[in-house]
């Protein structure tokens, strides 16, 4: 099957990492969609959390000091998102309880 450069429309060999026409790259183009980085992003940060890690890591978007940077990243989200719900629930309970404060 005869595959073209999704930029330029150029045939392109199916072992070709880039397009020898205009220099697109090709492997994102034929990257597995929950690969790319935009799907990465959206599950990493507003859907699973760190539990996208695994597929972050698969992703050959990525160099490696983004993974790392967006795992701590993800892992820092989360830890702030829980600190907030723990702080909103421990003051709804002393609201309940009639407390100001402990
Ligand atoms: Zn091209």
């Amino acid at each position: 099957m005869a595959t073209t450069c999704s930029k330029c429309e150029t045939e392109v060999e199916a072992a070709d990492s880039f397009c020898r026409d205009c220099g697109n790259s090709l492997k994102v183009a034929a990257m597995k969609w929950y690969h790319r980085r935009g799907v990465v992003f959206v599950l990493l940060f507003c859907v699973l959390g760190p539990l996208a890690m695994r597929m972050l890591w698969a992703s050959p978007a990525f160099n490696t000091r983004e993974r790392v940077l967006f795992s701590i990243a993800s892992v820092g989200q989360l830890l702030l998102i829980a600190t907030l719900l723990m702080r909103a629930y421990v003051s709804y309970m002393l609201n309940i309880a009639g407390l100001d404060q402990l």
